[in-house]
């Protein structure tokens, strides 16, 4: 994924699109490409999924704990559309960070799931790494915190074993989680702030 929206950066420029335009671009992409890859499963799944109200999670850490998996199907995802892609990010750095770099004594992230790629002067663009992630939700902690809310938990299909009850759900003192139908799994922040849609 990181790969991809690089090399998509790169043809973005040849284009002469603007980077607001690209990032605007890479939020749809990314929602999009949620929803293909969730076609595979649903020739597997039929009613009702799993799925965490991003809206409702107050970042307790249980999605990492709770699971039957491990690590946990709960992941971070990044709406790009939301996101003001700065040097100081508030869900990849700690607070009063050593130095604005990729120091792991300056990273919330306890894997390095996150990663930070410089775009042009003074954007980074923060991506994250599934493989990596845990579903602690420390880096969502954080961009609610001080920033804007960009980064939030999902329960990834490709993984969820769609227990009949599901054990984080049981334990999530904010009641966020509930079933949705497969044909719409994710529950994606998709509203700008200020107003209008991704
Ligand atoms: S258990 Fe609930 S409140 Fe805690 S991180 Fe998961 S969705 Fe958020
Ligand atoms: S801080 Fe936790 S939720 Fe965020 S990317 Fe790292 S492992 Fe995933
Ligand atoms: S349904 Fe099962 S596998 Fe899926 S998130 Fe819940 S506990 Fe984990």
């Amino acid at each position: 994924m990181n790969e991809d929206i690089r090399q998509d950066s790169d043809s973005a420029k040849q284009v002469g699109l603007s980077r607001r335009s690209f990032l605007k671009m890479c939020g749809i992409s990314a929602i999009a490409l949620a929803g293909s890859a969730m076609v595979y499963k649903r020739k597997e799944l039929t009613g009702t999924v799993w799925q965490l109200d991003p809206e409702k999670c107050i970042q307790c850490g249980r999605c990492a704990t709770a699971c039957v998996l491990t690590p946990s199907a709960v992941k971070c995802v990044h709406c790009f559309a939301r996101c003001g892609y700065c040097d100081l990010c508030s869900g990849y750095f700690v607070q009063k960070p050593v130095a604005l770099d990729t120091g792991a004594e300056n990273q919330l992230c306890p894997t390095g799931a996150l990663k930070r790629t410089f775009i042009e002067d003074p954007y980074f663009q923060y991506t994250i790494d599934e493989k990596l992630c845990i579903g602690c939700g420390r880096c969502v902690k954080g961009c609610a915190d001080f920033g804007n809310g960009s980064l939030f938990l999902q329960i990834r299909h490709s993984r969820c074993k769609q227990c009949n009850e599901c054990a984080i759900a049981v334990a999530c003192p904010a009641s966020a989680f509930k079933r949705v139908p497969v044909t719409n799994p994710y529950l994606m922040k998709t509203d700008v702030p200020g107003g209008g849609k991704a």
